[in-house]
């Protein structure tokens, strides 16, 4: 019988459109780590709550891996409603697992939501419990001020930390985050561990080409071009890369293309636009919207620099993804971006939120083409040693240990 993992994501579905308000990089981990572990032949099911009338039940993601639409809650529930309905998630899963009659070895939560369903479901089927939090409350709340956080958000993550026989992590910073600010609370828990297993990149996808050749397919001009990609919102400082855009004192015109958004960004393109004028760099700021990862892919190829100036990231894959399309990235000094860019290497790490320190990198890089050139190469070279084949063979190896500690544990205590 084959080993059968069954991933937990009440919000986050691995096949929604990507870019929206609440749909990036754990979407893309979730599709992508299912999709690997199924081809190692792990059986790997998604469960995630129906989120749109038109999804079917199952959707396959390859070989051994599926996503399951599982009702919890209404349509129109937003994802700060989405909390209460963790025992209704439950008992829909365990209706589906009966009907289908398969029993899973392992179960792995994703994100603070899937918590209580994941304690749950980890007892009833007697299974090791192995958490992912994608992000976590304390960082964010510590990372911009103004941000804000549900009680019940950090308790249950204290909770879930507690009662995980596993955690993953993006990042060694992570696993000191989670020590310093998780870690007193559960002071007496010594029955978890944290394994840091970084995200990949798909590396068939997002590859090197000709800057001119990606500009004319997407209809661009000559124009220098800084790119910022992911979701519009206000942790990702995108208003710190118009500001940036604006100061520089470089020879030729230089463009910000922002990819990203839906019609719920509405207000924060205004804004955003509204800063643009207001800096007299209107007609060099460009809002894409949301747009398919192979499409974002010619975007980087036709970028000079990437900018991701977040005050917060967990890990951060738009970087690693323009990594691996060989341009150099000018990132915020923040969580996972601290491990994944080398200064002065694949790009600048910037240690303040502060527009000028990110112009000034950017016109190191767009002043010489032969750094930029090295950089990129750099950064490439980094990137594809980050296939999400060997995420998935690290993620199996963890589950089979746990796996193994788990079934020895269950036979003393029932002797
Ligand atoms: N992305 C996309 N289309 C867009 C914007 C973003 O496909 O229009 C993808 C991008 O390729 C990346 C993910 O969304 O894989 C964003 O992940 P990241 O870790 O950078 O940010 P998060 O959403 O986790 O904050």
């Amino acid at each position: 019988m084959k080993y059968r993992v069954a991933f937990l994501s009440l919000h986050g579905c691995p096949v929604a459109r990507l870019g929206e308000k609440d749909t990036g990089g754990m979407n893309v981990y979730l599709k992508e780590t299912a999709k690997h572990l199924g081809k190692l032949g792990i059986k790997t099911d998604v469960y995630t709550r129906v989120h749109d009338l038109n999804d079917e039940e199952i959707i396959s993601l390859g070989i051994n891996a599926r996503v399951i639409h599982i009702k919890a809650g209404e349509l129109s529930h937003t994802k700060e409603d989405l909390y209460h309905t963790g025992p209704e998630f439950v008992g829909n899963i365990l209706r589906f697992q009966k009907r289908e009659n398969i029993e899973y070895d392992l179960v792995h939560a994703h994100y603070w939501l899937s918590g209580y369903p994941g304690i749950e479901l980890s007892k009833l089927w007697a299974s090791p419990l192995v958490s992912t939090f994608h992000t976590l409350a304390k960082l964010k709340l510590k990372a911009k001020v103004g941000e804000k956080e549900s009680e019940h958000r950090i308790s249950s993550e204290s909770e879930t930390i507690l009662k995980s026989h596993g955690i993953v992590v993006s990042t060694e910073s992570e696993v000191s985050d989670i020590k310093e600010l998780y870690f007193k609370v559960n002071e007496n828990s010594t029955n978890f561990k944290i394994r840091v297993i970084s995200p990949g990149v798909d590396l068939d996808v997002f590859k090197p080409g000709d800057r001119s050749a990606a500009r004319n397919k997407l209809g661009l001009t000559k124009a220098k071009m800084v790119l910022y990609a992911g979701r519009l919102e206000p942790l990702k400082g995108i208003d710190i890369a118009i500001e940036a855009v604006s100061k520089l004192d470089t020879q030729e015109i230089v463009n910000l293309t922002v990819v990203g958004g839906d019609s719920t960004s509405e207000d924060i393109v205004l804004e955003l636009k509204s800063l643009a004028g207001s800096l007299g760099i209107s007609e060099r700021v460009k809002f894409i919207g949301s747009i398919s990862q192979s499409e974002l892919a010619d975007y980087y190829r036709a970028a000079d620099v990437l900018i991701f100036p977040s005050y917060y990231e967990s890990f951060g894959l738009v970087a690693l993804e323009a990594m691996a399309s060989g341009i150099p990235v000018v990132a915020s000094r923040v969580g996972g971006l601290m491990d994944l860019i080398k200064n002065g290497e694949a790009g600048y790490l910037v240690p303040f939120r502060c527009a000028e320190s990110f112009a000034e990198k950017l016109e190191v890089i767009l002043a010489n083409p032969s750094l930029q050139e090295a950089m990129g190469e750099s950064a490439n070279a980094i990137a594809m040693k980050c296939g999400w084949e060997d995420v998935a063979k690290n993620l199996a190896k963890f589950y089979m240990s746990l796996s193994s500690e788990f079934s020895l544990k269950l036979k003393k205590s029932s002797k």
